[in-house]
């Protein structure tokens, strides 16, 4: 391959732009105002895909209506986050998959552990754990215009088996 010797320039394109992001994502984020979460039904097997979606992904036919699911639900699956490089006291970021109840699906968001919490993020933090979504007072149409908390339930000693379930 030939190099070429013309001088080069590094630079970076910023760019602005609004995108259109369909009518069940707007009415899930317009809900989210009024703490609730929006699922769409699919008319054919009755699935309720969190967040909404225009078509469900098993039948492949359109979605055509909504509904408000729980603002509580399970952790299917957790991934605790921490840098090298964080600074001291900073904590680990949590993502999970959350089934929020009354959906067939579950969605992704940020959990976070009250800091009158500290010290018990093992056992809130389990798959199977119940969470509580938790709004922020001033919304911007975001995703992370809520996230979801651990339900404490410290008398609960639950353990996981190979399948995901809680276990008595
Ligand atoms: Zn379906």
């Amino acid at each position: 391959m030939e190099t070429s010797t013309d001088p080069v320039v590094a630079t970076e394109w910023r760019l602005t732009y609004q995108h259109h992001v369909g009518k069940y994502a707007a009415a899930f984020f317009a809900a989210l105002r009024d703490q609730q979460i929006l699922g769409s039904v699919c008319a054919s097997c009755a699935r309720v895909n969190v967040p909404p979606k225009g078509f469900c992904e098993i039948c492949f036919v359109a979605t055509d209506s909504l509904v408000a699911v729980g603002n509580q639900g399970r952790l299917e699956a957790i991934a605790v986050l921490s840098t090298r490089d964080a600074a001291p006291g900073e904590k680990p970021t949590t993502v999970a998959f959350v089934r929020l109840d009354g959906a067939t699906s579950s969605l992704a968001n940020f959990v976070r552990v009250p800091d009158s919490a500290a010290g018990s993020e093992p056992k809130m933090l389990r798959i199977g754990g119940r969470v509580q979504a938790a709004f922020d007072p001033q919304p911007s149409g975001r995703m992370t215009d809520f996230w979801f908390e651990p339900i404490l339930d410290l008398e609960s000693s639950q353990t996981i088996n190979n399948g995901g379930e809680p276990r008595e």
